[in-house]
């Protein structure tokens, strides 16, 4: 079980450098509206233009994206990252 989540997190680690690469080369063409969702993929509420414009390429309202933030630094505390 720790290896598949060793496995998942690296894979995921992964796939959020290519998603920061390919933000940063849209971002410089100036085109974030492309990689912004207009709904969180969470919760599908409504992404406020101005958290889309802010945070390019963002996916997460603010409240997921707060609630993902905080579970990630319990798993790093318990796991001693
Ligand atoms: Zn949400």
């Amino acid at each position: 079980m720790a290896d598949e989540i060793d496995r998942a997190q690296a894979l995921e680690a992964d796939q959020r450098a290519d998603a920061i690469a390919e933000v940063r080369g849209r971002q410089v063409a100036g085109d974030w509206r492309v990689v912004s969702a207009e709904r969180c993929v969470e919760c599908d509420d409504v992404i406020p233009e101005a958290r889309r414009r802010l945070v390019v390429g963002v996916q997460l309202c603010a409240a997921c994206q707060g609630e993902r933030e905080r579970v990630a630094l319990i798993e790093r505390r318990t796991r001693g990252w």
